[in-house]
């Protein structure tokens, strides 16, 4: 019977686009382009935390990379690589075959190569790096959101917590349901929408954990307030798939794990946002206004009215 470091072997290792050195040896060789910063992020999904145990592997494999490359997307950064470090309870093949099938559609779409990684035999836990470039200088920061700033959201927001309340049968969708469990199970890491925002936004994250808990990320960092107009808020779509109200609105405000793209510009570039929008085919929508009162959020309900919101949010620790 094969190890497990011959099944990782036979199916991990895809021939390289743009590193010099990769799987096999003690360590890969990176080579940022000249002119270029190296963008690092790491983010771990556990079995029990992240995902359900029995989860499909070939999904699995997509969504573990993709949500990386959405933390690449969020500084305005090209992804170039990722490693791969593994834990995994038996060496199934058929399941590790299923896995490496869905990280490497990712790493194609996204032209990533994966440049090394480890594995070893434990609980269920996957946990890729991945490495981007972006011009020195010009990456998205949540610290440079300002006064008078409009805030932006793209995409659906909403439907990946939604596909989870139908999984657990919290409701029950009439449309939309194979939209929403895509969005939990395929998320697309928003890259070109976020190199194409280079030198628009003044600042950016992905929405993974709620988006008034992350927006909140950016008036602390950024040291502002802000203003989310509910009337502008993508509600209506996410209210067709026949789930109720409430739940819908909670999915949107706070649900996490869809990988949108929350950002702040200035309202001068108004004109050439709508413009991005429909050429990347991908609605942005204008959510709101960053304010000169450090870290208050308001809501403007569909009345004109005012009232203030705790940032909602997914705290692992809480
Ligand atoms: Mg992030």
């Amino acid at each position: 019977m094969a190890s497990e470091f011959d099944l990782i072997r036979r199916h991990f290792t895809r021939a390289p686009h743009h590193t010099d050195l990769a799987v096999g040896d003690d360590a890969a060789l990176l080579a940022p382009r000249p002119g270029m910063q190296l963008v690092v992020s790491t983010d771990m999904l556990v079995a029990g935390t992240h995902f359900l145990a029995d989860a499909e592997p070939e999904s699995l494999g997509w969504k573990a990379l993709a949500v990386n490359l959405s933390d690449l997307a969020a500084m305005g950064a090209e992804p170039r690589w990722a490693v791969l470090a593994l834990a995994l309870p038996s060496a199934d093949e058929a399941w590790i075959a299923d896995l490496a099938r869905g990280f490497f559609a990712c790493a194609a779409a996204f032209k990533v190569d994966l440049a090394g990684g480890d594995t070893t035999r434990g609980a269920l836990n996957l946990c890729p790096t991945v490495f981007g470039e972006v011009p020195t200088g010009q990456a998205l920061l949540r610290s440079g959101a300002r006064p008078g700033d409009d805030l932006w959201i793209s995409g659906q927001p909403g439907r990946a917590a939604l596909g989870l309340a139908h999984l657990r049968r919290e409701t029950s969708l009439a449309a939309a349901r194979e939209d929403c469990l895509l969005a939990l199970h395929r998320p697309q890491p928003r890259v070109e929408l976020g190199l194409a925002l280079r030198g628009l936004a003044s600042a950016m994250l992905d929405v993974s954990d709620g988006l008034l808990g992350d927006l909140g990320h950016i008036l602390a960092c950024s040291g502002v307030g802000a203003v989310v107009d509910e009337a502008a808020l993508p509600l209506a779509p996410l209210l067709a798939t026949g789930a109720d109200p409430a739940l819908v609105r909670r999915c949107l405000l706070a649900g996490g794990d869809d990988y949108e793209l929350l950002f702040t510009a200035p309202p001068a570039g108004r004109d050439q946002l709508e413009a991005l929008g429909r050429s990347l085919c991908l609605p942005l929508h204008r959510i709101g206004q960053i304010t000169d009162q450090a870290t208050t959020l308001l809501l403007r309900d569909t009345h004109g009215r005012y009232s203030p919101v705790a940032a909602v949010g997914y705290d692992h620790f809480r």
